[in-house]
């Protein structure tokens, strides 16, 4: 490879693009936490609010320029921004080094983007945004439709068995999710109807998609790629939800414990027994509904010290009431990956997944540290295996089953 070919300079073309890139998801890792628009105001220090001139904001080079330190207050500036930038620039070099010159690079990146966002999110807060879970899927979906690169051909008639998968996956989940609600007594929430409403809806969608794009050929490879892009994200979120809801059963955790604040605020014992005071939870731990008659982290009455943990303190109780086991935000993320890599693929990586969050945990155990873990960034790894060898995987797989 020669940097002065026209090969050389895509290479270093596609290195800077991701740079920029990188440089604009460091933006949206502070603000999509905490609510705030990624468009305005301008990038400032978040410690001195000082204004970053342009030439300290160039992505990679201006960090190592500044030496890690802003120029107004001198305080030092995460490693985080700048392995971010290196992370979206190098891995905006490699997609195009698997993908070549094709419209595969649009959904790939932008999956890849929400990929690394979701990952530091999670690892810090213990959260996914909505914005990326949900807002990825919307943009998976319709992605899929506009650039149907990513997904397979029409060539491929197992297309068909993924609507059946995921009929049977989703009736599965729903069955399972009826009998824990028979089981601890629960009423239909009409949030929950929505999800079942949408499920619904996916499912309908993507078998008219398909039936389409079997009538129509010749506009088939759209309508194809948006079927497989609606059985992913169907079969990625029940594959996930169903592991939630199998543990659920078995375990049947719906109790508040102290151990859901450990590591998050300093008293967990006090704050539970304010949270009961407030009628939140009853002594035993189990959750009443004035907890639920609140619906966002903003509404829940905290005591003096624990404001600054607000967000996580919700989310917690929140876990425990929506099944403990695998938090809802780990289930969006699923149905985006399944929108942006088709059926088959999310479900590899579902397989793939646990493997790199076991080999974490044992690395956790072994030095003795907390083991609850976020979920999230292993899912991501997973996904971005799948999305470069994913394909390579399957038929590996398919050729040793002999199917
Ligand atoms: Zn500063």
């Amino acid at each position: 490879m020669n940097f002065f070919d026209i090969d050389g300079f895509l290479y270093l073309l596609f290195f800077s693009v991701g740079a920029i890139i990188g440089s604009f998801l460091n933006v949206c890792i502070v603000r999509m936490p905490r609510n705030e628009s990624v468009v305005f105001p301008s990038s400032h220090c978040p410690r001195c609010q000082a204004a970053i001139l342009w030439f300290d904001n160039i992505p990679l080079v201006s960090f190592l320029l500044l030496r890690a330190r802003c120029r107004a207050c001198r305080q030092p500036i995460p490693w985080r921004y700048f392995l971010v930038e290196l992370l979206m620039a190098g891995f905006s070099l490699w997609t195009y080094a698997r993908f070549g010159m094709s419209w595969a690079l649009v959904p790939a990146l932008v999956f890849v983007a929400g990929l690394i966002i979701a990952s530091v999110v999670d690892i810090e807060w213990r959260i996914i945004p909505d914005e990326i879970s949900v807002g990825g899927m919307w943009a998976g979906l319709a992605l899929s439709y506009i650039f149907p690169a990513l997904h397979k051909g029409p060539a491929s008639g197992i297309l068909g068995a993924g609507a059946w998968v995921a009929v049977i996956l989703a009736a599965v989940c729903i069955a399972l999710y009826l009998f824990r609600m028979f089981q601890h007594k629960l009423s239909l929430e009409p949030w929950d109807r929505n999800v079942l409403l949408l499920g619904a809806l996916f499912l309908a969608g993507q078998w008219g998609a398909f039936t389409l794009a079997s009538l129509f050929p010749c506009c088939h490879a759209g309508l194809f790629a948006l079927a497989d892009a609606l059985q992913g994200a169907v079969i990625g979120a029940c594959a996930l939800w169903f592991t939630g809801l199998v543990g659920e059963i078995f375990i049947s955790k719906r109790i508040v414990t102290p151990y859901d604040f450990k590591g998050v605020v300093e008293d967990p014992e006090g704050l539970l027994k304010s949270l009961e005071r407030d009628g939140y939870v009853d002594a035993q731990g189990n959750l009443q509904p004035a907890f639920r008659a609140v619906k966002t982290a903003a509404g829940l009455r905290l005591p003096p010290g624990c404001e600054a943990k607000r967000a996580e303190i919700f989310e917690g109780i929140q876990a425990v009431d929506e099944g403990g086991v695998m938090g809802w935000g780990d289930i969006k993320l699923m149905a985006m990956a399944g929108a942006f890599l088709g059926w088959q693929l999310v479900g590899l990586a579902f397989f793939i997944a646990p493997f790199f969050g076991a080999a974490y945990g044992l690395i956790k155990i072994i030095r003795k540290q907390d083991t609850a873990i976020a979920y999230g960034p292993f899912l991501a790894l997973a996904f971005i295996v799948c999305l470069y060898w994913g394909e390579i995987l399957l038929r590996r797989i398919t050729v040793m089953y002999g199917l």
